[in-house]
C-alpha cells in the first residue's frame, strides 16, 4: 500500500543543508498499523508528509498502491490526497472561524468526498454532536482532536497519516484518541503514525525507530 524506495530529503536552510530523510526504504501493508517512533528532529514530519504526497523527496520513490506519487501531475497529486489519505496532526490544525461541523466538511470544498451526513455521523461517533456549531476556541483539546478525527475520515480515506496526534493531550484523551486510530486500522484501514510518544507501541502492529533521518525496525 505504501512503499519507500531509497528515500532522502535534504532541506537547505540559512545554515547550510539538513539531511530529513537518509535513504529511507519501508513498506506498509494495506490493513496494517504501523508506528514511527524517535525523538524530536529525526524527520518524522518529513516522512509523514512525504508519504502524503505533500513533500516532494529530494531522491527516491514513494508509491502508493504501485502509482508513484511523484511522477504525477500536482492536480493528480492532489486528487489522491483527496480521494485516499486522511491528516491527523499534533496541532489538529482546525479553521479558527468555522464550527466543528464546518470544519469537518472543509476538505470537501478541494473535491473530497462526503457531505453534510456523513459528517454528522462520524461527529455522532466521536461524541461530538453536542458540540457541532462550537469554534475550535470553545472546545477542549481532546475534542478539538476528535473533530480533526472526523475531519480525517469523511473521505473514507485508505489511509490515515497521523504526527504526534496524542501530542497536545491528556492521558485521557489520548488513549481515547488512540482508541479511535485503532477503530479505524480494525476496519481495514492503513494506519501510519509518527510519534515520540510510548503511546503508541501499545496499538501499532509494527513499530519502527527513526533515528537522524534513518529507519531501523525494532
Ligand atoms: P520531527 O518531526 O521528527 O521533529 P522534522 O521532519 O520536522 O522532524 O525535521 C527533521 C529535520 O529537518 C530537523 O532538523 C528540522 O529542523 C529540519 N527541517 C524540517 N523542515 C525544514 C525546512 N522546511 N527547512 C529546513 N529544515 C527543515
Amino acid at each position: 500500500m505504501i512503499k519507500l524506495e531509497n528515500v532522502s530529503k535534504v532541506y537547505q536552510g540559512a545554515n547550510g543543508e539538513v539531511r530529513a530523510l537518509d535513504d529511507v526504504s519501508l513498506s506498509v501493508e494495506k490493513g496494517e498499523f504501523v508506528a514511527v517512533r524517535g525523538p524530536s528532529g529525526c524527520g518524522k514530519s518529513t516522512l509523514l508528509l512525504t508519504v502524503g504526497a505533500m513533500v516532494r523527496p529530494t531522491e527516491g520513490r514513494v508509491l502508493l498502491s504501485g502509482e508513484d506519487v511523484y511522477g504525477m501531475s500536482v492536480s493528480q497529486r492532489a486528487r489522491l490526497r483527496a480521494d485516499k489519505i486522511g491528516f491527523v496532526f499534533q496541532m489538529f490544525h482546525l479553521v479558527p472561524y468555522l464550527d466543528a461541523l464546518e470544519n469537518v466538511l472543509v476538505p470537501t470544498l478541494a473535491g473530497a468526498r462526503g457531505g453534510r451526513a456523513e459528517a454528522l455521523e462520524l461527529l455522532a461517533r466521536l461524541q461530538l454532536s453536542h458540540r457541532l456549531h462550537h469554534r475550535p476556541a470553545e472546545l477542549s483539546t481532546g475534542e478539538r482532536q476528535r473533530c480533526a478525527l472526523a475531519r480525517a475520515l469523511l473521505n473514507r480515506p485508505e489511509i490515515i497519516l497521523a504526527d504526534e496526534p496524542t501530542g497536545n493531550l491528556d492521558p485521557d484523551n489520548a488513549a481515547q484518541v488512540m482508541q479511535y486510530l485503532g477503530n479505524f486500522h480494525r476496519e481495514g484501514g492503513t494506519m501510519l503514525l509518527v510519534s515520540h510518544d510510548p503511546l503508541a507501541d501499545q496499538y501499532a502492529q509494527r513499530v519502527l525507530r527513526l533515528d537522524q533521518g534513518r529507519v531501523q525496525e525494532q
